[in-house]
């Protein structure tokens, strides 16, 4: 099936950047939120990034203008969807929030439309069970920042149809990212790799083994990582880090992905990172 209007639900961090890479690629993009607020922030951040790329020269001024000509906001989700081949959800990572977003798209979107979450934890197949349309429905991890990171994992849930899965994956390499093909498993692969990783740095920690500094070090001079674990946790935001832990823990059953008592203390004391001024580093 061919994809030409895109919608976007949710107009923050992610939803922004999944606009910017849509429109910078050619395609029509409705942004919708709630809050519209976030939807002036959003067209606003698209472009502060769009007018920092034409300064480094990685694009025209002419392509910027086109870009920002072919987004659209609005409040309105229903008139939003009704047109799109493809609808992106991207708002706040609550299972009731997204399974009553998804049931509003299912009603007001065009039965051929794919819908698809950005979701970094919740089942694809839980959500499509949720909807009129589960083989149409398929998970479209992007990275933050958007328009830098070129990993898009494609999560199939359990009935997400070939045709679904292809037109997706095509999708994805016309806006310029490298799909990765993924099965509906808690964590797809970036978490069930990157959180333990994260989890076994804060036992480190805990235990006293070395200071915060020099596991990082270990981490960026010994395996060649651009970030430490702990720096990278601080940045991801330490409640993320626990609730990942959690969607893990919960949904393979196994204690190995028990998440480690300091990083409970940490996000009870509110220490959350950088978005807290305060995690493993100070900021
Ligand atoms: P965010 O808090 O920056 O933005 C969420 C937006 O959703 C807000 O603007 C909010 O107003 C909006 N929203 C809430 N309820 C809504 C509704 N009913 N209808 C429309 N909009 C609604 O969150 P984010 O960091 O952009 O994350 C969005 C999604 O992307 C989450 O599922 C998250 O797990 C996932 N994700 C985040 C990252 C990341 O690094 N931030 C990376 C990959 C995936």
């Amino acid at each position: 099936m061919s994809i030409n209007k895109i919608c976007v639900v949710g107009a923050g961090t992610m939803g922004n950047g999944i606009a910017h890479v849509a429109a910078s690629t050619g395609y029509r993009v409705t942004i919708v939120d709630v809050n519209e607020n976030a939807l002036k922030k959003a067209v606003s951040t698209i472009t502060g990034n769009l007018e920092r790329q034409v300064k480094k020269e990685a694009i025209t001024a002419d392509a910027k203008d086109k870009a920002l000509s072919m987004i659209t906001t609005s409040a309105d989700l229903a008139s939003a969807v009704n047109h799109a081949d493809l609808i992106v959800e991207a708002a706040s990572e609550k299972l009731e929030v997204k399974q009553a977003i998804f049931k509003n798209i299912d009603e007001a979107a065009e039965p051929t439309a794919i819908l698809a979450s950005n979701t970094s934890s919740i089942s694809i197949t839980t959500l499509a069970a949720g909807t009129s349309r589960p083989d149409k429905f398929i998970g479209m991890h992007f990275f933050n920042p958007v328009p830098v990171m070129k990993l898009c994992e494609i999560i199939r849930g359990l009935a997400t149809s070939d045709e679904t899965f292809a037109a997706t994956r095509d999708i994805a390499v016309a806006l310029g990212k490298m799909p990765v093909e993924v099965k509906d498993y808690p964590g797809f692969i970036s978490n069930r790799v990157l959180m333990p990783m994260i989890n076994e740095a804060v036992y480190c920690v805990m235990e006293g083994i070395a200071s915060i500094e020099d596991i990082d070090t270990v981490m960026k001079l010994g395996m060649a990582h651009p970030m430490g674990p702990l720096t990278l946790a601080d940045f991801i935001g330490l409640d993320v880090c626990l609730s990942i832990m959690e969607v893990l823990h919960d949904g393979l059953g196994d204690s190995k992905y028990r998440p480690c008592p300091l990083l409970r203390k940490m996000v009870a004391a509110g220490h959350l990172g950088r978005k807290s001024g305060k995690g493993f580093y100070s900021y």
